[in-house]
């Protein structure tokens, strides 16, 4: 699975341009999902402009509420009636910026499966919690607490994307066996928290500054089964690439 976060970026312009493109480029890929998670002003747009073709829709953010007096908010069952079949939550500028915690990111992934919108759920520690040592505990407290309370049946539904911050939107990419042993670490952690659980189901993607030039080497890695997209999401050309990775 290859998915692009578009973050705060573009206009309807600007995403008609991007479509028209890279729905040429991608044609009569089957065998990677992609997806696109453009901000909530292009959504309604994009789900018409990737009508009949292989690409699928994500939102970047959402309220666990069903509906109400939420002012700004925007809740699971009106991305479902715009098409999404993904959304992301607790990317780490939500965490930083908007203060998003892992019980927030418990609710709204819960809130995301009741309406069959698949959550991806992005983890990762920061430069000081590695450099001290601490990512692994880092990066399991937050995939426990996130994914608490959760069926094993749900729990193959969702998508996890490790995303260490020191390297999203900074050029520095965990290098692909750092990433390896993260995933594993991560999918580890889903066998001790659900007995018998063949936790090679659950998607684990690698986010933090992947670009045409390191997309082959991390796909081939074994526990990385896709990745998250930033800055080189947002050139056509550069998804394009990332998106019909070389097999090794
Ligand atoms: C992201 O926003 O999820 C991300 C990984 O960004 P970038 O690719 O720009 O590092």
């Amino acid at each position: 699975m290859i998915a692009g976060n578009w973050k705060m970026n573009k206009t309807t312009q600007e995403a008609q341009e991007f479509f028209l493109k890279l729905k040429e480029d991608v044609r009569g890929i089957t065998d990677t999902e992609i997806v696109v998670c453009p901000p909530y002003t292009l959504l309604y747009l994009t789900s018409d402009l990737i009508k009949g073709s292989n690409i699928s829709l994500g939102a970047q953010n959402v309220f666990w509420e069903e509906k109400g007096a939420y002012t700004g908010e925007i809740s699971p069952l009106m991305l479902k009636d715009l098409g999404c079949k993904y959304c992301i939550v607790g990317h780490s500028e939500r965490r930083q910026y908007f203060y998003e915690t892992d019980e927030t990111v418990n609710k709204k992934t819960r809130a995301l499966i009741s309406v069959g919108i698949v959550p991806i759920v992005c983890v990762g520690e920061t430069l000081e919690e590695r450099e001290k040592g601490k990512a692994f505990d880092v990066v399991k407290t937050q995939i426990t607490t996130s994914l608490n309370g959760f069926t094993i049946e749900e729990i193959k539904g969702i998508v996890i994307a490790y995303e260490p911050v020191w390297a999203i939107g900074t050029g520095k990419t965990a290098s692909s066996s750092q990433a390896e042993q993260m995933h594993n670490f991560i999918r580890n952690t889903l066998k001790e928290m659900y007995n018998s659980f063949s936790a090679e189901k659950v998607r684990i993607l690698y986010g933090g500054s992947v670009k045409p030039k390191n997309i082959d080497e991390l796909m081939a890695e074994e526990d990385i089964d896709g990745v998250l997209v930033g800055g080189a999401s947002l050139d056509v050309d550069s998804f394009s690439r990332i998106v019909k990775f070389r097999r090794k």
